[in-house]
């Protein structure tokens, strides 16, 4: 089976990487491969500290791909010979004051009946296993089970990974149409002129997803977000041992160390449409990451980067088949990351038609491409769909 992957992001790479091991021949298609969303993310792999109120069809996809994790990312370090920085030393999330307090208790219980184990600790509890956290913090929800690994290095592993197959072709260019024979995908025009044709497309292109010509139009929209990567000072480093996620006068920030003494602060929300970076944006992190933690104040500023979260209406992403040549797998929002394995190993196995039972009850449906298209409309590009559920004012407490 031949199959395209148009986008290298961190959902494109580990569908290919499932691809190539369920035995189909690959080309992906990418301009600038592993450079979008995926090069911004903090990397939280976090279900318990995901959990937000009307999400819960999020949770069962959610914990499926953060079990996969362990053997998925140990099969990538090993095939890449990379450390991908994945551990698991839990998650605090920290109270800047007494209302914050209020609101994470109220995320505890959340988080209990969506059957995570969970506690709420004292700010000095707190300190005692962070000691740079703020005398101010006010309590924090302790979670020992939360993982995180650097995005950054999970996509250059799968990229190396999966290249250095036979079978394997990574093309850098930009698909800007799907081509049909009627109603089926046969392959993709590229930006440079060539036609490539396949037995099976799967779209994977993030944000960017509906402006390839014949794609599904479906409910995406950008959501941008600004993160920093700070270097604390040798003597101070490792300032944080685990992620430290917080409420700092209702608004969500956090703090993920990696193995290497990098921590990334993040991340602003913003559906402005402005690919820059605010200075607004920078100078809010920093003071609500001080607030927590006044340590990052002595660190280096080693990157900041903006990139656009693929935004779906209901935070869950569309991963389905549109036509009996091509399958989507987009609009992976806050949790592209986490949900990888899981898209990944779905995507190449709707392109494969082989889609075993592993997948949780229902879970499918929920991420149906199609699921916010009226009866009389679809998702298929000349069709107009009409979203019956899509609100694009939607918002979350979602912190990623
Ligand atoms: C600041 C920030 C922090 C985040 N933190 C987390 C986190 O901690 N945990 C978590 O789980 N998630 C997090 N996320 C969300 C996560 O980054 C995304 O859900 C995920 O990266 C989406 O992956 P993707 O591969 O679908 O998209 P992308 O990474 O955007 O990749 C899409 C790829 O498609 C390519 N492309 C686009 N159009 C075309 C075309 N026409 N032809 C060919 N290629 C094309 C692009 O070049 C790009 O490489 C965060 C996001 C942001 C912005």
């Amino acid at each position: 089976m031949r199959v395209i992957v148009v986008g290298a992001g961190i959902i494109g790479l580990s569908t290919a990487w499932y691809l190539r091991r369920l035995g189909a021949e690959v080309t992906i298609i990418d301009p600038v491969p592993a450079l979008g969303a995926s090069h911004a993310a903090a990397g939280m792999i976090a279900p318990a500290a995901e959990v937000v109120w009307g999400q819960t069809p999020l949770y069962p996809l959610m914990q499926a791909s953060a079990q996969m994790y362990p053997e998925f990312a140990a099969e990538v370090a090993s095939a890449a010979a990379v450390d991908l920085g994945f551990t698991d030393a839990g998650t605090l999330v920290c109270a800047g004051d007494s209302a914050d307090l209020q609101a994470l208790r109220e995320l505890r219980e959340a988080q209990s009946r969506s059957g995570f184990a969970t506690e709420i600790i004292t700010g000095s509890a707190a300190r005692r296993v962070e000691p740079s956290l703020s005398p101010a913090v006010a309590g924090a929800v302790h979670i020992p089970g939360d993982r995180s690994i650097d995005p950054r290095r999970v996509s250059a592993a799968l990229l190396s990974a999966v290249t250095s197959e036979s079978g394997f072709l990574l093309i850098r260019q930009r698909a800007v149409e799907l081509l049909k024979d009627g109603d089926v995908t046969v392959g993709v025009a590229l930006s440079d002129g060539r036609r490539v044709e396949a037995d099976q497309v799967i779209l994977c292109a993030g944000s960017t997803s509906n402006a390839i010509a014949g794609a599904p139009q479906l409910p995406l929209r950008e959501v941008w977000g600004d993160v920093l990567r700070l270097r604390a000072p040798a003597e101070a480093t490792p300032l944080l041992t685990r992620t430290i996620r917080g409420l700092v006068s209702g608004r969500s920030v956090y703090l993920v160390p990696r193995p290497d003494g990098e921590i990334v602060l993040g991340a602003s929300s913003r559906e402005d449409g402005l690919s820059g970076t605010p200075a607004g944006a920078v100078h809010r992190l920093l003071a609500d990451g001080q607030r927590l933690v006044p340590g990052i104040l002595d660190a280096e500023i080693a990157d900041i980067t903006t990139r656009a979260r693929p935004g779906s209406p209901d935070d869950l992403p569309f991963i389905g088949r549109i036509d009996s040549g091509c399958v989507v797998s987009t609009g992976y929002f806050r949790h592209g990351v986490l949900l990888a394995p899981f898209g990944g190993r779905l995507g190449a196995e709707l392109a494969l038609g082989a889609v075993s039972d592993w997948i949780p009850e229902g879970a499918a449906e929920s991420v149906s491409p199609h699921r916010f298209t009226t009866e009389t409309t679809s998702a298929y590009p000349n069709h107009s769909p009409a979203y019956s559920n899509y609100n694009p004012a939607h918002s979350t407490r979602s912190m990623s």
